[in-house]
């Protein structure tokens, strides 16, 4: 695996991709200005053996920036690859931090939305813990529709009056739409995104009350925190709150809000289907081309600075003879580390999900560890994959009585 600029220099022009055409505005012409080839394509897709984990199929991220509405999208990406599973582990609800992120984001859209005895569609819905969580708060009713979904994988009182269907999101689900339909985690993964959200606006027709609401991750924070490990082959979609609003409005929409949360690492967007949408209401959060252009730039200078720092510590450690551990197994742990090359300085990977504990890691062969793991190992540096964590790890890390140095990609 090798990650490269392909902008070395400010100064020097990267040449247009002339016939990329921008799947969210149709513009002609993307720019190229990261790559990194050779990289799993699923991170999340558990792997029952270690060879079974490093045959595992490979293909390149070459991000291409839309001059024009600000997109950034994959140009590399194979949709075929797009094939969701049961055997995909994405729950991220074994987190406190994150039930607590979710217990707090439900009650507030049930607050604002009146969502009360109400009809709810949830599109990628995983293992249905939001859409129950919302079906149980507010009494609502629910339908999820998501490849991977598994009925009665989590336990709600709500479990009764939802309805999992093992699918991918059409305009042939159009009636079951009410007044609210969800869609977390999941545009990111979906190359043609204008094409989507028409979808999920005509399936909507003119039943002009249903509310939509996304949730995506925030490219600015990558782009200026250089988190390469936000990068990898699964999300060929990559939305800042400018582009994301542009996309809304020329599908038929009107925003409602749009704003931040978890550690500002998620963008969030409420919105209403309109029959004309204004070009003239710009939400204060959309930046202007020309700062994210900026923002681009500055990831172009100074990531090959930052991936080459941790190559360096973890070079430097494994000389030493340390033991290194990731935690957090998911899909920036394989960005983290196939990006850098640096596999085989890290001996382990824990992770709190019990259903990956086992299971080894698409592209980097690694065996998933639960935390306990780590009494008996006593690792030197625990590498974190995400902030937001932090508090929680060191916490469980103390409990167990683990003294190491805690340290965040
Ligand atoms: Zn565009």
């Amino acid at each position: 695996m090798q990650s490269s600029l392909l902008n070395q220099s400010s100064t020097q022009t990267p040449t247009l991709l002339t016939q990329e055409v921008c799947p969210n505005c149709g513009h002609q012409g993307l720019l190229p200005f990261y790559e990194v080839r050779n990289v799993p394509v699923h991170s999340c897709l558990m792997l029952p053996t270690q060879q079974e984990a490093l045959d595992f199929p490979c293909g390149d991220v070459v991000l291409g920036f839309c001059e024009k509405c600000g997109f950034i999208t994959n140009v590399a990406f194979d949709d075929k690859w797009s094939a969701y599973a049961p055997n995909y582990e994405d729950q991220q609800s074994f987190s406190p931090t994150f039930n607590k992120f979710a217990l707090d984001l439900a009650h507030r859209l049930i607050e604002k939305y009146d969502l009360r005895n109400k009809d709810i569609v949830e599109i990628g819905c995983s293992k249905g813990d939001f859409l129950l969580l919302l079906c149980e708060l507010g009494n609502n009713r629910g339908v999820g529709i998501d490849p991977s979904a598994v009925q009665g994988r989590v336990h709600s009182e709500a479990a009764k009056r939802v309805t999992f269907i093992e699918d991918y999101y059409s305009e042939k689900y159009a009636d079951h739409v009410g007044d609210f339909i969800c869609c977390r985690h999941t545009l990111e993964h979906i190359q043609p995104t204008a094409e989507f959200v028409s979808i999920v606006r005509r399936s909507i027709s003119d039943r002009l009350n249903t509310v939509v609401f996304f949730e995506i991750p925030d490219t600015i924070r990558v782009l200026q925190e250089l988190a390469f490990e936000d990068i990898y082959y699964e999300h060929c979609s990559y939305f800042t709150p400018g582009s994301l609003a542009r996309l809304f409005r020329s599908c038929g929409f009107e925003v409602i809000d749009l704003y931040r949360a978890y550690g500002e690492q998620y963008l969030l967007i409420e919105a209403k289907p309109v029959e004309q949408p204004s070009d003239k209401k710009i939400h204060p959060l959309e930046e202007s081309l020309e700062a994210l252009t900026e923002d681009v730039n500055y990831f172009t200078t100074h990531i090959s600075h930052k991936l080459q720092r941790w190559k360096q510590n973890l070079e430097q450690w494994h000389k030493e003879g340390q033991k290194v551990v990731v935690w957090g197994s998911g899909s920036k742990c394989v960005a983290f580390l196939t990006t850098l090359d640096t596999i085989d300085y890290i001996q382990y990977v824990v992770d709190i999900n019990p259903h990956r504990h086992g299971k080894f890691i698409p592209g980097v062969g690694k065996e998933i560890m639960p935390p306990e793991f780590l009494k008996e190992y006593q690792p030197d540096q625990v590498i974190v994959m995400n902030s937001i964590y932090c508090d929680e790890i060191g916490q469980m890390l103390d409990e167990m009585g683990v003294t190491t140095n805690l340290l965040v990609c």
